[in-house]
């Protein structure tokens, strides 16, 4: 019997949404309503893609990069290891933090990070004071051939209005490398040091760089 994790935050209005200063109105929205004729229930969502569990296409970032649509669908199913590194608020996750882990996830597609920020997904920090990946950390993962990066955090690169970000440098180093990266997991804390296999399937929005994921998991038992 397979084991399943749900890896993923639900969609729902007041959820987390991206702070970016001065852009759109990024909130979720959902307006559901009956259709009189048919007595059936519609449901009409607003949201960022960018926000929630989703996945990031190269062309979020890299010029004339590749749209959700354009990557191929087995890039988002892959063996992975879940590896832990406790950062608190506005903390750099260097190449230290994960160089203990590497020789277990060579030969894994996936890397994905449990920082512990997802425990704040219902707090106002969430999305401001989240903890971030150094360039060191980035470029160890591409020198392990790591094809997919999972936070349970916003971003790899440091919150906006932190004073700390310049540009998007850890996003640009892993999409232009062809590394996929996966924002705000959840329930990683039961999978820590283990070997899973994922299925993180985003939504097939032509044009669109990056859409919204359900990431689920199950342990994999020597190389099912
Ligand atoms: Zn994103």
């Amino acid at each position: 019997v397979i084991h399943w994790h749900d890896l993923s935050h639900p969609f729902q209005i007041g959820m987390p949404t991206p702070d970016w200063p001065g852009e759109k109105d990024q909130s979720f929205r959902l307006d559901s309503f009956k259709i009189v004729a048919t007595g059936g229930h519609q449901d009409f969502v607003c949201l960022n893609v960018h926000s929630g569990t989703h996945v990031d296409a190269p062309g979020h970032f890299v010029e004339g990069g590749e749209s959700i649509d354009r990557v191929p669908f087995d890039r988002f199913v892959g063996t992975c290891l879940v590896v832990e590194a406790p950062s608190g608020p506005l903390e750099r996750i260097g190449a230290t933090a994960i160089a203990r882990h590497v020789k277990r996830f060579a030969g894994t597609d996936m890397l994905f990070i449990r920082t512990g920020w997802d425990d704040r997904w219902a707090s106002p920090e969430y999305g401001s004071h989240y903890p971030f990946l150094g360039e060191d950390c980035a470029q160890l993962l591409l020198d392990n051939g790591i094809k997919v990066l999972g936070l349970d955090t916003p971003s790899p690169d440091a919150p906006m209005r932190s004073g700390l970000r310049r540009g998007s440098p850890i996003h640009t180093m892993l999409l232009s490398n062809g590394v996929l990266i996966i924002e705000n997991l959840a329930n990683l804390r039961s999978l820590i040091d283990v070997r899973v296999k994922v299925y993180a399937i985003p939504l097939n929005i032509v044009g669109a760089y990056g859409a919204p994921a359900r990431v689920v998991a199950h342990e994999l038992i020597d190389d099912a």
